[in-house]
């Protein structure tokens, strides 16, 4: 035997028994966001590598460490997208679709970062994106974060994530706070740890979110950004605090909470859990008023959020799901003229009940191995169909789950019988 290929590092596959779980939370995200008016967009994976560079920022994790770029057949440098604001934006740009309009976008779909693949943190991993164009005030911050909490509430994880809020306020107040920052970390150069002096001067608030336990004493004398806020980002802040106070939704304001893209401005927001280990942000967002005019758009204010759905879905990991995919019914099918029969009466049943999840056997077998493969598809019915059946055209149904009873009904009285079935089911 030749040696068999491995997928690639930090790349999973979601196998059938994992399926399920991806299904039911992208089931309730798309309604979700059916409820607040929002329409899908669909992006390539595939962007000019300019455009994150131009976005992301050059010294930002993303850019310097973790993109997938290589160089396509005409030299032309390609990256796979490592988020989605950035295509997103450039599409709305592209189309026309930001200037002096609203738009409510979502989307979906995969994501690549060149991060050491361990828990909650794979190479190839799975996002929902939500971004709002043209509305500056807060109360479109808060519609999202409203948004997001539902999320949970119907996920029924209310309880186990938390929410985070910060403001980066504007450019301007960024910026001098920045120099302030800066000095401040100068004068203390001797007690930084060596990523925060690499930081020093590309990307000094990152330092402010940095894990190692060394640094904690330091990062939490550090002026705060907060008390440095314009004017009018500290309206926009305080606005929120009070929206989110009025809808009942709990938060903590995090002075250094900073977001490692550099596109953001003012709202800033995490919702984290404790029962991820280190891997603990399930969904981070912001606004990014400076963004599209950044990269060649008007001006327009904006404000998204993107969420990690492989951390959603471990959180899920031990939660009773509805069942959307295991079999209502298995039918065995013994003897030559049983099978062509059966076949056929399998597509009248599924003409009849578009709703009816209808297991039909392959590969012959005698009705004992037959059943026994019934009894292992999870299936509540076996429909049973042998020469005996095909001569006087009924059809035996057993009860596989509960009394284990078995009945006859005439073939064409079937879907009848079986709608009664499944209207008995919850699923
Ligand atoms: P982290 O601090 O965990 O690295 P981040 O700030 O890089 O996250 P964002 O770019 O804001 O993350 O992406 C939004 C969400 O996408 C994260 O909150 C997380 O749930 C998910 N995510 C980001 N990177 C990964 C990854 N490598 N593997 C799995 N999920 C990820
Ligand atoms: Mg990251």
């Amino acid at each position: 035997m030749s040696k068999s290929i491995q997928a690639v590092r930090g790349m999973n596959d979601i196998l059938p028994t994992e399926t399920p779980r991806w299904q039911y939370v992208e089931g309730v995200f798309r309604r979700l966001m059916a409820a607040y008016g929002y329409g899908e967009i669909r992006l390539p994976i595939v962007e000019k590598t300019e455009l994150f560079k131009r976005s992301i920022g050059e010294v930002t994790d993303i850019v310097e460490k973790e993109m997938y770029t290589f160089e396509d057949r005409n030299g032309d440098s390609l990256t796979l997208r490592p988020e989605g604001t950035a295509g997103c934006v450039r599409a709305g740009i592209q189309h026309g679709l930001l200037y002096n309009q609203v738009q409510r976008l979502w989307y979906a779909g995969p994501m690549f970062r060149h991060e050491r693949p361990q828990k909650g943190r794979y190479r190839q991993f799975h996002q929902f994106g939500v971004e709002v164009f043209g509305l500056p005030g807060p109360d479109i911050d808060a519609e999202l974060i409203l948004m997001t909490a539902r999320l949970w509430r119907e996920l029924d994880m209310g309880e186990e994530v938390h929410l985070e809020i910060n403001s980066l306020g504007s450019g301007e107040a960024r910026r001098a706070y920045r120099e302030k920052l800066v000095a401040w970390l100068e004068a203390r150069e001797d007690e930084l740890d060596e990523d925060s002096r690499r930081r020093l001067h590309t990307n000094p608030l990152r330092i402010l979110d940095s894990k190692n336990p060394a640094m904690q004493d330091l990062i939490e004398a550090a002026p705060k950004l907060v008390a440095h806020l314009d004017a009018d980002s500290r309206d926009h802040f305080e606005t929120l605090c009070t929206m989110l106070d009025e809808a009942g939704v709990a938060y903590r304001v995090n002075p250094r909470l900073v977001r490692g893209l550099d596109y953001y401005s003012r709202t800033v927001f995490e919702w984290v859990t404790d029962r991820l280990g280190a891997q603990g942000t399930v969904c981070a967002g912001g606004r990014y008023d400076g963004l599209v005019e950044q990269l060649g758009g008007r001006p327009t204010p904006a404000v998204g959020f993107a969420l990690g759905l492989e951390r959603l879905v471990a959180l899920l990991e031990e939660a009773e799901l509805p069942d959307a995919t295991t079999p209502h019914a298995y039918l065995v099918l013994a003897g030559e003229t049983a099978e062509r029969g059966g076949r056929l009466l399998a597509e009248r049943l599924r003409d009849a009940l578009p709703h009816l999840r209808l297991l039909v056997h392959s590969g012959g077998g005698s009705f004992k191995s037959q059943l026994k493969k019934a009894d292992r598809s999870g299936a509540r019915l076996a429909l049973i169909l042998g020469e005996d059946e095909m001569l006087s055209g009924n059809i035996a149904i057993k009860d596989l789950r509960g009394s284990g009873e078995q009945q006859h009904v005439k073939q064409d009285e079937l879907a009848e019988s079986l709608a009664r079935v499944l209207a008995t089911i919850d699923n």
